[in-house]
C-alpha cells in the first residue's frame, strides 16, 4: 500500500485509549507531541493518563454510555492495558477503527489461547498443562514439578501466581487461587530474560525496536538493559524472528510486546521459549522515549493512525530502572526519593507517572540512562541505583 491509500488519520484528530494508566499517560504525551487531541476511558478521576489528557470518559470499561463518548470524541482508539474487556473493544469497533483488535487482546488475556496461538505461530512455549478440573489436576504429569501456578486471566506483574514444588501444593494453590481456570508451567531455570517490541500496520508492514534484556525481582520487571549485554546476534535474530511471526499470524495492529526466557541446555545450547505477549507497549520499552528516535508509544500512535511505521534506530546504550512505591519508605516513614541526587548524574531521565499513594510493588515512575558507551551507561545506573537504595545487578 502506498501512503497515498492509506486512511491516515493527520494529526488534529482525536485518538482515544482504553485504560488511564502510566502506559496511557506516555501514549497521550506521544500523540500531543505529533499534534493530536487524546482521551482516555478510566473511571478514575487521578488515573495517570486522565490527569494529562484533553478528555477524560471517567466510566468503567464496559459502560454503554461510556464507550458512545469516547467513540463520539475519538476517530480512533487503542488500549494500554490487557485486561480492557475484549467485548469493550469490539463495542467499539462497530463505530471506530480500534487497534489491537478485541480479538487479538483476548488472546493475550488467556494464558491457555496465547500459549495455543504462540505453538501455532512455530514458537517454542514453557511445557504447561491447563488446569480447570479436578481431573486435569490429577492428569497433571510430574515433569511439571517444580512448576508455577498462573491464573489464566488477569495476572500481572506477578500476580495471581503461586510457585509450586508438590502434587499436595499444586492443589493447595489452586484451592487458594479459587479454582478459577489456569496454567500450570514447568518451573525452567532462566538463564535469561528478553523481550521483543514489535509494531505492524493495518498493511501488515512491521518493524521492531532491538532485544531487551530485563531482570525482574519477585516478578516484576526491575531492569532493562539495551543494547541487551548478553546475547549474541544470532539469538537476538530469533527472538525478533519469533516477535514478528507470533504478531503476523494475528494479523495484529499495533505495538505488541513478546517475552522470551533463554534456557540453557546440558550441552550449554542456549534457546528462547516464550513467555507471554503483552497486546501493548511494554514496561521493557520505556527506554525507547529516550534512547531511540521513535518510541515504542510513537509507534502506537502511527500504527492506530495508519502513518508510516519507519523502523527506530537505538541512538544511545540505555538501561532502564523500575522506580516502585518501595522506594518512598524507609524504616515505616514515608519520604520522597532523592530525585535532586539523582538527577545530577548524566544521561539520566526522570520520568514519574502521577500517582500519589506509594504503596510497596506499584508502579510509581522509571529512569532511564542513556550515555556514550555501554560500559559508562551501565557504571552510572548502578550509582543511580545506589543512590535510591536499589540492589546492584
Ligand atoms: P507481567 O505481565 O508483569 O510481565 P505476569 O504477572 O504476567 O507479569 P509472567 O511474565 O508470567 O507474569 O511471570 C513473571 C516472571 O516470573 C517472569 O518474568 C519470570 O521471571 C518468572 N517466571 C514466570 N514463568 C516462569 C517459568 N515457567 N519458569 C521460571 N520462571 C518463570
Ligand atoms: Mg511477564
Amino acid at each position: 500500500m502506498s501512503t497515498r491509500d492509506r486512511q491516515a488519520l493527520l494529526p488534529g484528530a482525536t485518538l482515544g485509549v482504553m485504560g488511564g494508566g502510566q502506559l496511557g499517560r506516555m501514549f497521550v504525551h506521544a500523540a500531543q507531541a505529533l499534534g493530536y487531541s487524546t482521551a482516555v476511558l478510566d473511571a478514575d478521576p487521578h488515573s495517570p493518563a486522565g490527569l494529562v489528557s484533553h478528555h477524560h470518559v471517567q466510566k468503567a470499561y464496559l459502560d454503554a454510555e461510556g464507550l458512545q463518548q469516547l467513540a463520539a470524541v475519538a476517530q480512533a482508539i487503542t488500549t494500554e492495558f490487557e485486561n480492557v474487556p475484549a467485548e469493550a473493544l469490539r463495542t467499539l469497533a462497530q463505530s471506530r477503527p480500534v487497534a489491537p483488535s478485541g480479538d487479538a487482546v483476548a488472546i493475550c488475556q488467556d494464558r491457555a489461547a496465547e500459549k495455543a496461538h504462540i505453538t501455532a505461530s512455530g514458537v517454542p512455549c514453557a511445557p504447561f498443562a491447563l488446569i480447570d478440573s479436578e481431573a486435569s489436576l490429577a492428569r497433571v504429569s510430574d515433569t511439571l514439578l517444580p512448576g508455577i501456578l498462573k491464573t489464566a486471566r488477569m495476572g500481572y506483574d506477578g500476580k495471581g501466581q503461586v510457585r509450586i514444588q508438590s502434587r499436595a501444593e499444586l492443589a493447595e494453590a489452586w484451592a487458594g487461587l479459587g479454582r478459577v481456570p489456569c496454567v500450570l508451567e514447568q518451573r525452567l531455570a532462566l538463564h535469561r530474560e528478553l523481550s521483543v517490541i514489535v509494531a505492524r500496520g493495518v498493511d501488515g508492514q512491521w518493524v521492531h525496536f532491538p532485544v531487551q534484556q530485563n531482570l525482574h525481582r519477585e516478578g516484576i520487571l526491575a531492569v532493562t538493559e539495551v543494547p541487551a549485554p548478553d546475547v549474541d546476534p544470532a539469538l537476538a535474530a530469533q527472538a525478533v524472528a519469533h516477535a514478528g511471526a507470533i504478531a503476523q499470524s494475528m494479523h495484529y495492529v499495533g505495538v505488541l510486546c513478546v517475552e522470551f526466557f533463554v534456557v540453557k541446555a546440558a550441552d550449554g545450547r542456549l534457546s528462547l521459549v516464550a513467555n507471554e505477549m503483552a497486546p501493548r507497549p511494554h514496561n521493557s520499552g520505556h527506554y525507547t522515549i529516550d534512547a531511540c528516535d521513535v518510541s515504542q508509544f510513537e509507534l502506537q500512535v502511527r500504527a492506530m493512525a495508519q502513518l508510516p511505521l519507519v523502523a527506530p534506530r537505538l541512538h544511545s546504550p540505555t538501561v532502564m530502572l523500575n522506580l516502585l512505591g518501595d522506594l518512598w519508605w524507609r524504616d515505616g516513614v514515608e519520604r520522597t526519593p532523592a530525585w535532586d541526587a539523582v538527577l545530577a548524574l548524566p544521561g539520566a531521565h526522570l520520568h514519574l507517572y502521577g500517582k500519589t499513594s506509594a504503596r510497596p510493588g506499584r508502579k510509581m515512575g522509571h529512569l532511564t540512562l542513556t550515555g556514550a558507551d555501554a560500559a559508562s551507561v551501565r557504571a552510572v545506573a548502578l550509582q543511580a541505583a545506589s543512590l535510591l537504595g536499589l540492589p546492584a545487578w
